[in-house]
């Protein structure tokens, strides 16, 4: 018979897809490698799976014992299907701008979810950081995964996403291109690249306008799970050989020309990467080849990219460089 025994064995080994429509004929050949093949929907899974081994590993995490962390996204989803069928429980931690749909999907796996106040200082105890701190001191047995300053998140990378990538292409990718949240994808994908091909392979940050990793000052900007405005632990600046910023409008305008022309109906921080390696494909030939990373699906954005009146309520649906109303405003 041919079967998993578990949801966790399909973490990983995702495919590589080349994009067809939106490349130019003239420029590299570009293939995304497509993460929301992954069981939980998302890159994340691979990280969630090896921070929480490690953690057994090492004792830091007991049998029966309780993930914390606060996360309201794809980290979160990757954690609670590794931590249910390993028998933890899971205990997030979420600032109340979270959609409830987002809420709900951490529920219906079974994590627990405390939603905090985002209208109080860092410092005020219901505060997002004051919250998660408390429930790690005051829950028995009790393991904060960290990814911002886990090891075991680039490392999940180096071990698995990087691998995958040289064989997929027999060693003929020339470009790496990833957005920049933690870090922790592009930094490790990046240095198992770079020791693979004798430092040949290029690696190319994409960053969300405002962010700091692209120069910016982390004023905001819509484009969700990439760039900070502070530099985590788990990013590793000497791997990347260039970053290339990209506007939220850029970047929802790619998105949503990858589901109509590509067949990919992937995130926001999917059409930024794209953008980002369609710049580097354009200064190439098609004998080199651009890989670009998607990590998750476009389901948790129908609500926004997905939908016509939020995108022209921000102007990003207009073809000239004028932006709409500007995000503080809404
Ligand atoms: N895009 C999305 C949607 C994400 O959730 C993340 C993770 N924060 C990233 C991109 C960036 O990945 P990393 O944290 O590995 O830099």
């Amino acid at each position: 018979m041919q079967y998993h025994e578990s949801m966790i064995e399909l973490v990983g080994n995702t495919p590589l897809v080349k994009l067809n429509n939106v490349t130019s004929p003239t420029g590299a050949t570009v293939l995304a490698k497509v993460e929301y093949f992954n069981p939980g929907g998302s890159v994340k899974d691979r990280i969630a799976l090896r921070m929480i081994e490690a953690a057994e590993r090492s004792g830091e995490l007991k049998p029966g014992g309780t993930i914390v962390e606060p996360t309201s996204g794809n980290t979160g989803v990757g954690l609670a299907i590794v931590a249910q069928q390993k028998g933890y429980r899971c205990l997030f931690v979420c600032p109340d701008k979270v959609s409830t749909d987002k809420i709900n999907v951490l529920r219906a796996y079974g994590a627990e979810v405390v939603v905090c106040p985002t209208a109080v200082d860092p410092e005020h105890p219901d505060s997002y950081y004051n919250v998660s701190d408390r429930l790690v001191r005051e829950t028995p047995g009790a393991w904060k995964p960290d990814q911002y300053s886990n090891p075991n998140n680039p490392r999940s990378h180096y071990e698995t996403t990087g691998p995958e990538l040289w064989e997929q292409t027999e060693g003929r990718i020339t470009h790496f291109v990833a957005g920049i949240g933690t870090g922790g994808t592009i930094s490790g994908t990046g240095r198992y690249l770079k020791e693979a091909s004798d430092g040949r392979v290029k690696i190319i940050g994409a960053d969300p306008e405002g962010s700091v990793y692209s120069g910016g000052t982390g004023r905001p900007y819509l484009t969700e799970g990439v760039g900070e405005d502070f530099w985590p632990d788990a990013y590793d600046r000497n791997v990347t050989d260039e970053i290339i910023a990209v506007s939220d409008k850029d970047s929802f305008q790619m998105t949503r020309r990858l589901a109509k022309e590509e067949g990919l109906l992937v995130g926001g921080s999917c059409g930024m990467a794209v953008v980002a390696a369609l710049e580097v494909a354009e200064r190439l030939t098609p004998e080199d080849v651009v890989v670009v990373l998607l990590p998750d699906s476009g389901r948790g954005y129908l609500s926004k990219i997905f939908n016509d009146e939020w995108m022209a309520d921000y102007g990003f649906l207009e073809e000239d460089g004028t932006a709409g109303a500007q995000v503080g405003d809404v």
